[in-house]
């Protein structure tokens, strides 16, 4: 990816191209009137039925094979080209956040506690847009493009359900090519950005429970103390990562929450501690969730104190094709212009379920820039937040993008 300029040129005269991103342009107010739509009505896990009409109602007409989830509000539309050929996989999630929205919009959030603040709407209203553009495009296409239109990233491993549900058996052919694209607030607009390898982390949250024995506050030799036995894994967690993960191998362990006793003058029964687990690869997460379990079993032993672990299954490390995501650099490079496509040099420690999808499918994840006009990107609230915005100029760019994809890998 580092040699991006002669692949960019030969690219950007590619008849194949050309007047796709005016394309796009021309498919704004759509792409914005959806967009505003769920943005306003926004809902959150696997089940999305506002969501999931407003896109069935958004690809009628284009003549796709349409499929809905079973146990899952999914929507999956498949685009079969005019020749026969692969078939390649694009990707929109659907779900909004449990927050309330404060930005002032006009189309803000009108349900309460419930906002799209990672742009998940705006992920819809792309892949939607792209559906339109490449229907329209059809007869430059060999072979299928499935649409993924998929409830419950944010926690509730919808990619992993769609999957069970036969994603990859839509067409006969598996998916040889896959992309999804994430928009941030956290870069300048239009700008697409990716990087081969992990792009995005593997996410574990775990609870460590102490169970010792009460006593009074002013007698601690008469009763065994779950505190210090908490405090001492704390900081015993922080040097697990230091001795046993190599030190190329980027990991990191937060304690976010500790709960124990109700007064200054008790000692408590028992301790918890919650955490969360990222790694950049799979090997390195194996150690540490083994390691975190007996490590903090052994220091409560230590104390004279017990432990209960739970874990949850958690999304695995989102890795990038390598020559997948050079392609998207590249294709990005030719369709936005080569100042609208950059590598990112490091991954980012969030997680994503898309990371199931990578493990089955040669692909990609790329994040659109959209940090609102007058802001500089640092100072942008990012997603996530309850005051987050991002500048929809950027939304034909990932409709290009989308749209480019498919039509170089169905050539
Ligand atoms: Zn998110
Ligand atoms: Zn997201």
């Amino acid at each position: 990816m580092t040699t991006q300029a002669p692949a960019s040129s030969a690219l950007s005269g590619d008849p194949r191209f050309s007047g796709l991103f005016e394309a796009a342009r021309a498919l704004q107010p759509k792409t914005v009137a959806l967009r505003r739509q769920l943005h306003q009505h926004p809902e959150q896990g696997l089940e999305v039925p506002a969501t999931q009409a407003a896109v069935l109602h958004a690809l009628d007409g284009l003549g796709l094979r349409v499929h809905t989830g079973e146990a899952v509000g999914s929507v999956i539309g498949v685009l079969k080209g005019a020749r026969p050929g692969p078939t390649v996989l694009l990707r929109g999630d659907m779900d909004a956040l449990p927050l309330q929205e404060d930005t002032g919009l006009p189309f803000a959030s009108r349900l309460e506690g419930t906002m799209h603040a990672c742009g998940h709407d705006t992920h819809v209203a792309m892949l939607a847009s792209a559906a339109q553009l490449l229907a329209e495009r059809r007869e430059e296409l060999a072979g299928a493009v499935v649409f993924m239109f998929q409830p419950g990233e944010e926690g509730h491993y919808g990619a992993k359900r769609m999957l069970e549900e036969g994603l990859l058996d839509v067409t006969d052919r598996l998916p040889e090519r896959a992309l999804a694209l994430h928009i941030t607030s956290k870069e300048s607009s239009g700008v697409l950005r990716t990087r081969p390898g992990p792009i995005m982390a593997s996410a574990n949250s775990f609870t460590v429970k102490v169970f010792g024995r009460g006593g009074h506050a002013s007698n601690p030799s008469d009763a065994l103390d779950p505190v210090p036995a908490a405090a001492a894994m704390v900081g015993a967690l922080q040097t697990v990562v230091t001795r046993r993960i190599s030190v190329f191998e980027p990991t990191v362990v937060t304690i976010a929450r500790i709960t124990a006793g109700t007064t200054s003058n008790i000692i408590p029964e028992t301790a918890e501690l919650q955490g969360t687990l990222r790694t950049l690869s799979e090997s390195s997460r194996e150690t540490m969730l083994a390691e975190i379990p007996r490590v903090c079993a052994q220091i409560a032993a230590a104390h004279g104190c017990t432990t209960e672990y739970t874990v949850d299954e958690g999304y695995p490390v989102t890795i990038n094709d390598d020559d997948v995501a050079a392609r998207v650099h590249d294709l990005a490079g030719a369709v936005l212009g080569a100042n609208h496509s950059s590598v990112m040099p490091n991954p980012l420690m969030g997680a994503e379920d898309w990371s199931y999808v990578l493990r089955e499918v040669p692909g990609a994840m790329a994040f659109l820039g959209a940090c609102p006009p007058g802001l500089d990107p640092a100072d942008a609230p990012a997603n996530h937040s309850n005051k987050v915005q991002f500048d929809e100029a950027a939304l034909p760019h990932g409709v290009t993008t989308y749209a480019a994809f498919a039509l170089d890998a169905l050539r």
